[in-house]
């Protein structure tokens, strides 16, 4: 997500692009960019072991989004080493890294483990902190003290996969929490002064596009520091597939150039004060069950909505006052 930037305009997060955006949140905080490394450290998730729910949310397939380098075989340092070196083959450099806990639910484990494998990753060279992927039923009051006191000294962000705040949404997706327990761990996490980001899907089934816009002042009134979106994808293997066969009628699947205008009203209602990660996010092709937007790379599809921004002269949080504190679905 990082661009040259030739407008004259600073908005309020400080620079002169239409979004808060993560790389130059990055850039602001450590004077140079910082690449995430992605790691699967063998958790598991109380969605698939009979803990909360079997079978996991109806659309996941972990395989589908976690880099090759990527397996609980390996120790925590030999996948950073690897994710390290994946990234300078293909991207530009850096010699920052934030370890990001990727894989399942992160926190879903005694204490001591995570210590473990969290020390791991700080101790390896050029580590400067943490991101850990979790769930909000993962989490306890030990953990977060924990993770508090451990955000003193680098950084460290926990991202709740959160995906809808309709419970009629959750409950259809058999997440297996409901989103008012997916408010109250990012309201207590922040207030323990930890970076708390949130994952949502959108596109999710039953949920209309209105609904879905009416998202944005929901979650602009959460502390959260960072967000991450991603359309919905029909992922092969998934018992989505196979609701999607059997009833197509029932998704409203976005094209491509949907997404795009849709995703900039998104932005517009949302919190100004909120660092956006992700807009998209692509499954390879070869996990795809339904339709995708061809081979879009993500830095693609930033420059395309930023141009279209541009167009409309408008930016995060343009409309954020008009529905801060009451749902607009419109
Ligand atoms: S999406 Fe996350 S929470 Fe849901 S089943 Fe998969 S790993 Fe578990």
């Amino acid at each position: 997500m990082d661009k040259p930037v030739a407008d004259k305009r600073i908005f309020e997060w400080g620079h002169g692009r239409r979004f808060n955006s993560y790389s130059n949140h990055f850039r602001k905080l450590y004077g140079s960019r910082v690449q995430k490394v992605s790691i699967d450290a063998g958790f598991t998730c109380p969605n698939r072991d009979g803990t909360r729910g079997l079978g996991g949310c109806t659309y996941c397939n972990n395989d589908a989004f976690n880099p090759s380098y990527c397996t609980p075989v390996k120790s925590v340092s030999k996948q950073i080493e690897e994710g390290i070196e994946f990234h300078r083959k293909r991207y530009r450099h850096s010699d920052k890294f934030l370890a990001y806990f990727q894989a399942y639910s992160n926190t879903y484990s005694p204490l001591q483990r995570m210590k473990e494998l969290y020390s791991e990753a700080l101790a390896y060279p050029g580590v400067v902190g943490l991101v850990i992927g979790t769930r909000p039923d993962c989490i306890d009051d030990q953990k977060l003290e924990y993770l508090s006191v451990l955000s003193r000294g680098y950084y460290l962000a926990l991202e709740y996969g959160v995906e809808s705040c309709y419970d009629k949404t959750l409950k259809r997706i058999n997440r297996g929490h409901t989103y008012k327990e997916a408010e109250e761990a990012i309201r207590k996490s922040a207030s323990l002064g930890i970076n708390t980001g949130a994952h949502f899907i959108l596109g999710l089934p039953g949920e209309s596009r209105e609904e879905m816009l009416a998202g944005a002042g929901i979650i602009s009134r959460l502390p959260l520091s960072m967000v991450k979106f991603h359309q919905l994808q029909i992922i092969k293997g998934t018992a989505m597939e196979r609701e999607f066969e059997s009833n197509p009628n029932d998704f409203e699947l976005f094209t491509w150039d949907e997404y795009l205008e849709f995703f900039i009203r998104y932005l517009e209602r949302l919190n100004p004060s909120i660092v956006v990660e992700r807009f998209t996010g692509e499954a390879p092709p070869r996990f795809l069950a339904g339709p995708g937007w061809g081979k879009k790379r993500t830095d693609q599809i930033v420059n395309l909505v930023e141009k279209r921004m541009e167009e409309l002269d408008t930016w995060q949080g343009k409309l954020y006052k008009n529905n801060s504190d009451k749902l607009v679905l419109a």
